[in-house]
């Protein structure tokens, strides 16, 4: 067993099993003997039972972001907000279950050539700990309404609340379809090296990541592995660009009311071009200084707290690496001090100024609330420092200039790019990475495709 925080106070509010790879392998029989049932339902009754999970889930959706609260740390509306995104998910891979086809095609007439798609079988999910249920829920829809069974592993630091969601689809799914495993790296490793486990999706670091590549080969099977990956996220400014508009999109980009920047997305480098630079600093740093932080259930709190001890280790670190290196401090840089008798994991909004696109925290994903003010004014070089990253997931381009905005969404190396936008996401607008962010995209259709494998069929006519 392992204990589980508030990451508001510090305490433990409960402890889950760190399970073994026996334990693990216990998971995956239970999902296997659920895979008859669940297929013998097909498409339709799938994606009616999907849709009764959803309704069952929506009962007690106060209840589990109250739990993501506490536990990992965010207000508690944001994380209200993600449940609901959750649960809008598994209606929507509900609602298109039945769009998935295989083709039929017409390559010579004596044969009738035809594709199926036809699921994995047992399906592990591995995710982050930023949005426990909302991962619990859209993370697994897909895999399970086209008839995977699933094992999920949710963060060692956040699993409350996929127990929860595994008890309630116990009731409406049926036992053994979306089973929930406790653990860290070696419970999430044993699911990976699971012989009758084919299929993983993964979301979480880039080192992770390779660390499942490394499992998957070693435990001498093929599998399918997909992979959502972190970013270092590039906000560009340009010189058009009104500068309200700027300040506002460089806040927002972050997700510092929802995560605390503890997204995948957040904009945490923000390119501004250097006649709009100290206008867009100023106020940016302004802004942040208003955000009211407080414990996650306190509903005037803007800002929570980080998930946990180590996390908050890691953004101290990175932001005196800053400091070492150079960059300017304007505000942010230290935990708030009225916060300091909680015990919470709790640290101010940080922006850095005068930071350098090569310097450790313009190049590396915190997850936190750090945000590097990167000045440029020639295009040409802005797009080198801008692409010189491992990482490639989202992009924003603020500009006026439509012509601009085309030619740098061409030019700039990531899954996404909004333009005159920051990290909305829609479900079914496909969302993924590039280079070291991710393999494939999700809340799409390519989703249902990817958790199931083609089958080609050539009949003999005669
Ligand atoms: P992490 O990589 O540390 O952990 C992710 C999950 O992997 C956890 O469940 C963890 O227990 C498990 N794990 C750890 N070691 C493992 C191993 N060897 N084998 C199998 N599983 C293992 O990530 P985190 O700190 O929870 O989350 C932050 C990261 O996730 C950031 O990089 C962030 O950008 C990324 N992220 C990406 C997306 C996206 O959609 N692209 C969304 C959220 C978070």
């Amino acid at each position: 067993m392992y204990d589980v925080y508030s990451a508001g106070t510090g305490r433990v509010i409960g402890e889950v099993p760190d399970m073994s790879p026996g334990e693990v392998g216990l998971a995956v029989a239970r999902a296997e003997s659920a895979t008859g049932t669940w297929q013998a339902l097909g498409t339709k009754g799938r994606a009616e039972a999907m849709d009764r999970f959803a309704d069952a889930v929506e009962n007690v959706a106060d209840e589990l972001a109250l739990v993501d609260s506490q536990n990992g740390g965010n207000p508690y509306a944001a994380m209200r907000v993600g449940v609901r995104k959750g649960i809008e998910a598994v209606r929507y891979f509900s609602g298109i279950a039945l769009t998935m086809t295989g083709q039929t095609i017409p390559a010579t007439t004596d044969y009738l050539h035809y594709t199926v798609r036809e699921p994995f079988g047992v399906v592990g999910i591995i995710t982050a700990y930023n949005h426990p249920a909302m991962f619990a829920l859209a993370r697994t829809a897909a895999a399970l309404v086209v008839g995977n069974t699933v094992v999920l592993k949710p963060s060692a630091d956040t699993p409350l609340s996929a127990l929860r969601i595994a008890e309630i689809a116990d009731d409406v799914l049926g036992k053994g379809v979306l089973n929930v495993i406790t653990g860290g790296a070696g419970a999430g490793s044993a699911l990976v090296r699971h012989p009758r486990v084919r299929r993983i999706g993964f979301t979480g670091s880039a080192a992770t990541a390779l660390a499942i590549q490394m499992d998957s080969a070693d435990s001498g099977h093929i599998k399918r592995l997909s992979f959502e990956l972190g970013g270092k996220n590039p906000l560009i400014i340009c010189e058009d660009s009104d500068v309200a508009f700027a300040i506002d999109g460089a806040l927002e980009g972050m997700n510092l009311t929802r995560v605390l920047g503890q997204s995948c997305g957040s904009t945490s480098r923000v390119f501004v071009h250097e006649s709009l630079y100290e206008a867009v600093s100023e106020g940016v740093a302004a802004r942040m200084r208003e955000l009211r932080i407080g414990p996650p259930e306190d509903p005037e709190t803007e800002l929570g707290a980080l998930v946990s001890r180590r996390q908050l280790e890691r953004v101290k670190s990175y932001v005196e690496t800053g400091r070492r290196e150079g960059a300017a401090v304007m505000t942010g840089g230290r935990q708030p001090e009225h916060l300091l008798s909680t015990g919470g994991f709790f640290y101010e909004p940080t922006l850095f100024r005068d930071v350098q696109a090569g310097m450790t925290i313009a190049r590396e994903e915190i997850f936190g609330p750090v945000l590097a003010m990167i000045p440029w004014s020639d295009e040409t070089a802005m797009l080198k420092a801008v692409n010189d990253s491992n990482y490639g997931l989202t992009a924003s381009v603020f500009t006026q200039n439509l012509t601009t905005a085309h030619r740098l969404a061409r030019l700039v190396e990531s899954g996404y790019i909004w333009i005159n936008g920051v990290e909305k996401r829609w479900i079914g607008v496909p969302f993924g990475g590039q280079k070291d962010s991710g393999t494939t995209t999700e809340y799409s259709v390519d989703e249902l495709y990817n958790f199931t494998q083609n089958k080609t069929i050539s009949v003999f006519l005669g």
